[in-house]
């Protein structure tokens, strides 16, 4: 698998923010991180809560309600070949 570059681009493209997994409570809890992460996209603290195939797995989405990174620009460009790379550290 080729390593996805931690971005503001990548994190611009990611879908994962309009996936019916990330559940509305893990949105509101990861604006603040992920509008810094946006700022600072090498910068990996606070917890990445979105460009999951990048960073690690998410600490509040817990429950699969199906993935659309198949449909993401992100996931062709780096030929990625799995879904719910929020579950998972390298996906599932
Ligand atoms: S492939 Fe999935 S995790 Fe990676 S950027 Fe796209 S939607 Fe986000
Ligand atoms: S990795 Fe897939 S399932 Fe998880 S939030 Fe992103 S698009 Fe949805």
């Amino acid at each position: 698998m080729s390593k996805v570059e931690k971005t503001r681009d990548n994190l611009l493209k990611c879908l994962c923010k309009k996936c019916p997994t990330y559940s509305f409570t893990c949105k509101m809890m990861s604006i603040p991180g992920n509008i810094i992460l946006l700022i600072n996209p090498e910068k990996e603290k606070p917890q990445a809560e979105t460009l999951f195939c990048a960073y690690t797995k998410s600490q509040c989405i817990e429950e699969k309600k199906g993935c659309l990174c198949t449909q993401c620009e992100v996931y062709k460009e780096n030929g990625l070949a799995k879904k719910y790379y929020c579950l998972a550290d390298g996906g599932e």
